[in-house]
């Protein structure tokens, strides 16, 4: 469907679970995290009813997170439900990969069409910095067998000042000898973020030419990773794979958005940075007929704001991480 500024909303990101074995430094606080508890957590039936009628307004791509989608027991088998759902068309998983490995079989039994994986460094000290937990070898592991097995690969990595802005270049030249995208994505300043310094795009655009030569960009067409997503993409000379920016701060891409967030606990959320949300949760276990929430579903797109607001004061819900609004 199109939302009151004419942008077509057909993908959605599910998040399954606000829990994660990672403390990654510009999403969670290092300790005291408080789980939300298992009752207010969807159920896969619910989250399974809300993408149907979601399908039957146009979503037709989906995005699984969280948190950590593959701590929650029984992902991949939710998978192979979503997509028997009339009109998804594609499905993809959004990992630290550190259970990627163990998964993977399920996963591509489930018929998962891609993952992105979130790394930001090649270093373990780095590694470590990031995200208080160690895991890069299993990282790796999972990373490799999914290529082996078909499923399409993109890497995630947040340059932070003075923390892995100088290991960017092993980041990047993953995609020399692999048929992978490794994107690097410009901090936004939500929850544990705000108090880290990120990089522009624009300068890791220089750095990354400084040691590869020119990025020549890719027309949306060329570019074999590009996804539902923002990214540009770049050809690297003599490069297999490529090379994306996601640059949400410098290079505002609100104008083109077509995503929606469910999130863990069954708030629909038409824009990350707004405290605008849909509470489905209470929604459907009031009993809510199809076409009550349908109706309510339709008046939220409609409002979907005009863009996010991350040089202003942040409202409420943008105080928190992203694993609680289900990145
Ligand atoms: N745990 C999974 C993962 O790390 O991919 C899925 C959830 S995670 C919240 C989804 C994405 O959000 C990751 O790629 C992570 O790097 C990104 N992210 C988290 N906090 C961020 C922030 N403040 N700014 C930019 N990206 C962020
Ligand atoms: Fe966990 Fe992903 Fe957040 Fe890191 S970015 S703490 S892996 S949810």
């Amino acid at each position: 469907m199109l939302d009151a500024l004419g942008r077509t909303i057909d993908y959605l990101r599910v998040s399954v679970t606000d829990r994660c074995n990672l403390r990654c430094i510009y999403c969670m606080p290092s300790s005291g995290v408080e789980w939300k508890p298992h009752e207010t957590i969807l159920s896969f039936e619910e989250t399974l009813r809300i993408v149907r009628l979601l399908a039957e307004l146009g979503v037709r791509n989906i995005k699984i997170t969280g948190g950590e989608p593959l701590v929650r027991k029984g992902v991949a088998g939710f998978i192979r439900t979503l997509r028997n759902i009339p009109g998804i068309a594609g499905i993809t998983l959004t990992t630290n990969g550190i259970l990627l490995d163990r998964y993977l079989d399920a996963l591509r039994d489930g018929g998962i069409h891609g993952v992105n994986i979130s790394l930001d460094a090649l270093d373990p000290q780095v590694f470590h910095r990031i995200t208080r937990r160690r895991g890069l070898a299993a990282i790796f592991q999972g990373m490799d067998r999914a290529l082996a097995s078909g499923i399409r690969v993109k890497i995630n990595c947040v340059p932070l000042r003075g923390v892995n802005d100088r290991h960017l270049i092993p980041l990047a030249s993953l995609a020399e000898q692999r048929p992978i995208a490794v994107r690097f994505i410009e901090l936004m300043p939500l929850g544990a973020g705000e108090g880290l310094e990120p990089v522009p795009g624009a300068q890791v655009k220089a750095l990354l030419e400084e040691r590869f030569g020119p990025l020549r960009e890719l027309p949306p067409g060329e570019a074999r990773s590009a996804g539902n997503g923002p990214a540009r993409y770049y050809a690297v000379p003599g490069f297999t794979g490529t090379i994306g920016l996601i640059n949400p701060i410098s290079d505002g891409f609100c104008e083109t958005c077509n995503r929606l967030r469910l999130s863990a606990e069954g708030v629909l959320k038409p824009c990350l940075a707004h405290d605008l949300g849909l509470d489905l949760r209470s929604l459907i276990r009031s009993g809510a007929s199809d076409r009550e929430t349908l109706r309510a579903m339709t008046a939220l797109i409609a409002q979907k704001p005009k863009g996010h607001t991350f040089a202003a004061p942040l409202e409420r819900a943008v105080r928190q991480g992203m694993y609680t609004i289900g990145g």
